[in-house]
């Protein structure tokens, strides 16, 4: 699969954000679904529902907050995500500078 690779961040960011593009982060829901016997699947940080990489990144209320603290410090208008599939089609089609792009691809990524 192929993603972007920003010269701007360091290369475990660019790679963090690969594993998240093949939903391969070390969640709680992952290697349950590898047939690992992991006793509680749940968010470890609202334990509201499963830990899965779109949960933690997109649906869990801490990151939702930091979300609307980066529109804020980026000054650019974006939509909730729900997924990354989502940001990143956003990402490419949204009108903002590329270097206010690239900041908000940094921040994702850190
Ligand atoms: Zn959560």
């Amino acid at each position: 699969m192929a993603t972007k690779w920003l010269k701007c961040i360091l290369r475990k960011d660019n790679v963090f954000l690969w594993w998240v593009a093949l939903n391969r982060l070390s969640t709680q829901l992952n290697p349950s679904r590898r047939g690992l016997d992991i006793t509680d699947i749940g968010c470890t940080v609202c334990l509201l529902v499963s830990e899965s990489s779109q949960h933690v990144l997109f649906g869990c209320d801490l990151t939702m907050e930091l979300w609307c603290k980066c529109r804020i410090w980026v000054n650019i208008q974006m939509p909730t995500f729900t997924n990354w599939s989502e940001s990143i089609d956003w990402y490419d089609e949204c009108s903002a500078n590329e270097s206010s792009k690239n900041k908000l691809y940094s921040i994702v990524a850190v």
